[in-house]
């Protein structure tokens, strides 16, 4: 018997050797990682099971677009292993935060591969308003920021919020297959080369996570089949459902734009009541991270229902309906799918 197997004979001896050589002990400890908002958070969770420590730095019901970091998000991303974002402009704080924090691990954009879709002006409110907003935005973080470093893949080659950042909001993609599946390949991926020891249970939680996304989808591939062709309209408060609809074939209208950070301008609620009206729109739905006033009042302008509450940007809590992200995409399903099947 070693001397190691002598020390180790009660619980207490296996808790003072711990203390007394942290190195051993760090082998087995779980990597700290990031995630900046609750559903990639817990996206990471469940490809790095008990080998990663997750800390989300937008909790649930929490707002990513105008988020303020903390210290204790700079803290946190100080000891990071490996730091997940979204990307596509969703974290516009995120390099400010970077800079701010003693950051020394690898970055990882979690919508790297997918087919981004490119933000339509024009068509939308948000070229008339909003876009003072965003250059001065966009200019200042360029000017300030090292993106030589960091934020090559977001930033590179278009404006500020010129794609839809939400595209965790489909399950697929009927071209590619893709979204959540190259979110959870981009993760695995990174975890995998940050752990190597563990990368084959990474691969394996991969496996099964992308047989439980492709039911899913098939599953709320069926429910929006449905439902019928003219009762596939649905009012939401910000642009957070692109990915949905193209997916799952259906339109949904909004007076915010792609971020919360914008503001619906009178004009923009009274055409979407005029819209709501003239074709006979029925449900409107709100969301938990943006304030509902607004679409309290459309409901009231324009006797639609409020279909239920989305979720958006954000799980719900443990407690909620939307605790993870395939429950959230369930229940978004299944929300629009009573409302509008009646
Ligand atoms: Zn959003």
């Amino acid at each position: 018997m070693t001397p190691r197997r002598t020390l180790l004979k009660s619980a207490a001896a296996a808790f003072a050797l711990s203390l007394a050589t942290p190195a051993l002990v760090q082998a087995k400890e779980p990597i700290p990682i990031v995630a900046t908002f609750s559903i990639l958070g817990d996206m990471v969770a469940r490809i790095g099971g008990e080998h990663v420590a997750v800390t989300t730095l937008v909790g649930p019901d929490g707002d990513a677009h105008v988020y303020q970091p903390t210290p204790a998000d700079a803290r946190a991303v100080s000891t990071a292993d490996v730091l997940f974002v979204n990307g596509l402009e969703f974290e516009g704080w995120i390099d400010r935060l970077i800079d701010a924090s003693d950051f020394g691990g690898t970055r990882v954009v979690a919508t790297t591969g997918i087919e981004a879709i490119p933000f339509e002006e024009g068509d939308d409110h948000h070229d008339e308003h909003g876009d003072d907003d965003h250059a001065e935005h966009g200019h200042d973080d360029h000017a300030k920021d090292k993106h030589d470093e960091h934020g090559h893949d977001d930033h590179a080659g278009h404006d500020h919020g010129a794609f839809d950042p939400h595209a965790w909001q489909s399950l697929e993609n009927a071209v590619t297959l893709e979204n959540a599946v190259t979110y959870v390949d981009n993760i695995t991926a990174a975890l995998a080369q940050a752990d190597p020891a563990n990368a084959a249970d990474y691969y394996k939680n991969r496996a099964a996570y992308v047989a439980e996304i492709e039911a899913l989808d098939a599953e709320l591939l069926a429910l929006m089949q449905a439902l019928p062709e003219n009762a596939r309209t649905v009012v939401t408060s910000h642009d957070a459902f692109g990915y949905f609809a193209a997916r799952y074939g259906l339109t949904f209208e909004a007076p915010i734009g792609l971020s919360t950070e914008s503001e619906a301008s009178a004009a923009d609620v009274a055409k979407l009541i005029v819209q709501i009206r003239k074709e006979k729109i029925s449900a409107v739905f709100v969301e938990t991270i943006t304030d509902n006033r607004l679409m309290e009042q459309i409901v009231r302008e324009t006797g639609a229902q409020i279909g239920g509450t989305l979720y958006s940007d954000a799980l719900s809590g443990p407690d909620g309906p939307a605790s993870t992200y395939l429950d959230m995409m369930r229940h978004n399903a299944t929300t629009l799918s009573q409302a509008l099947g009646s």
